[in-house]
């Protein structure tokens, strides 16, 4: 029987499992963690009582890929997505707020809109975008858009930040501009905001598990690889420690781990192993003594400025503020990360800051690796020298940031790899 072993169960390696046992393989499906989803998952918090998140996840229109995932395990209806593509803002330190709004058309008429373009900035402004495009392979986003404005402040810097948890001091123009390519260069039907209504496991991983096991394949939690043994140019074992997996003739593995994992059992394999972090707070807010937050245009997310963090996502009574390429934050301590997130949510959502709450800070220290024109050049492809083992992972060459679309991608792509290789 030919068989893959696929090892890791976040997005890459699910997306991975899932198309091989739709194409009929026999997939074996291993992680470290007592649970599937990596850096994308939901798990209990005895402090909030509340099921929570790892951190606040979004999704655009433009992530093809993982809309056909979600379509494929029957999640797309897990989503809340507003009729149209809208980005509400508050500037904390001033108090403005505002609404970024895309217009249909790939021609940007609408930063000709006063009300739906960053207010204080010039329709001429929007230039930047040429620059980008512009931008040659070794560039950063700030040097390739030299000038400081409040577009900058309002747009630029808050829009790599997220999209590619590095500051735009060190990010990838190239990268940025890729984004920017697939979003808001197409007009707004590829730039509307899903965001999960229940959780990321409920949306992303459970769904696909279910449909994984229900094919009869093997997933093993509690398992993490150690090491390899070759045979030659053939992984030959597989070794968890207590237990050996000795590999048929035919066999494939899949290594969807994160660059640093991969690097550790895969010796000489070169990774981009510089990460960034995301902080994320949750705070449980007592509404029964409080008015009801409100988000504007019933939106579940507000983008911030001015402050701290960048986002707060508002799930029922739980609040969660988001902050990436945050090194600086992530080396406070825990309290006092909540005592500002509290006193920025109060703000934003206009509640009574002597509100009963209750916080939970996590810590990602290694969200994504650091996307700099540099560690770009270090992302390898799928294949290997390794004949039977093909690599998955949001961190390799699959030409998107660090994100759920390229662990999707990636892991599409080592499947489509691996049947055609069993064949
Ligand atoms: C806080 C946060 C916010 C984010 N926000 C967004 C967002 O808004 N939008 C977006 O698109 N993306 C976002 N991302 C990025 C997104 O979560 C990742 O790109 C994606 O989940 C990566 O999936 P992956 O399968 O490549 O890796 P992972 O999810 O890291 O999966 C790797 C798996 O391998 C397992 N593992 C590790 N070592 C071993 C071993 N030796 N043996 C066996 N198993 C092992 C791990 O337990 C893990 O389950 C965010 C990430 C974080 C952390």
């Amino acid at each position: 029987m030919k068989q893959v072993h696929v090892i890791g169960a976040g997005l890459s390696g699910l997306s991975c499992a899932l198309r091989l046992s739709r194409a009929g393989a026999t997939v074996s499906l291993y992680d470290a963690a007592a649970q599937a989803g990596g850096r994308c998952r939901s798990y209990w918090d005895g402090k909030l009582d509340r099921r929570i998140d790892n951190g606040n996840h979004l999704l655009l229109s433009a992530n093809h890929a993982t809309l056909d995932y979600l379509g494929e395990i029957g999640a797309r209806n897990r989503f809340v997505s507003p009729p149209q593509a809208s980005f509400p803002f508050v500037d904390l330190s001033t108090g403005e707020r505002w609404t970024i709004s895309p217009g249909p058309s790939p021609i940007p008429w609408w930063i000709f809109q006063r009300d739906r373009r960053v207010p204080g900035s010039h329709p001429f402004d929007y230039i930047s975008f040429l620059q980008l495009a512009a931008a040659r392979a070794d560039m950063t986003v700030a040097a390739a858009l030299p000038k400081r404005n409040l577009l900058w402040d309002r747009f630029w810097r808050p829009f790599c930040t997220s999209a590619l948890n590095t500051a735009p001091e060190e990010a990838s123009a190239q990268l940025l501009w890729r984004t920017i390519r697939e979003t808001f260069a197409k007009g707004s039907g590829a730039c509307l905001p899903l965001v999960p209504k229940d959780g990321l496991s409920d949306s992303f991983v459970d769904p696909a598990l279910r449909i994984i096991q229900a094919s009869g394949n093997f997933v093993r939690f509690n398992h993490r690889l150690r090491s390899f043994e070759f045979d030659g140019s053939r992984i030959v074992t597989l070794d968890f420690g207590d237990r050996r997996i000795e590999l048929g003739a035919n066999d494939m593995v899949v290594v969807a781990l994160p660059p640093g994992n991969a690097g550790q059992v895969l010796p000489g394999l070169k990774t981009p192993d510089d990460s960034r972090p995301i902080v994320n707070v949750h705070l449980r807010i007592d509404l029964d003594s409080t008015t009801s937050p409100l988000l504007p245009l019933n939106l579940p997310f507000l983008g911030l400025t001015g402050g701290s963090f960048d986002w707060v996502f508002l799930r029922r009574d739980v609040a969660s503020l988001t902050v990436s390429a945050a090194a600086e934050l992530a080396e406070q301590p825990a309290e006092q990360i909540a005592q500002q997130a509290w006193a920025e949510t109060a703000q934003a959502l206009m509640l009574d800051p002597a509100t009963a709450h209750e916080v939970r800070v996590v810590k990602e220290r290694r969200a994504t690796f650091a996307q700099t024109p540099a560690a770009l050049k270090l992302r390898p492809g799928a294949r290997t020298a390794w004949h039977n083992l093909l690599l998955a992972g949001d961190w390799t060459d699959t030409g998107y940031p660090a994100t759920i679309e390229s662990a999707v991608r990636s892991g599409n792509n080592a499947a489509a790899l691996a049947a055609e290789m069993l064949r």
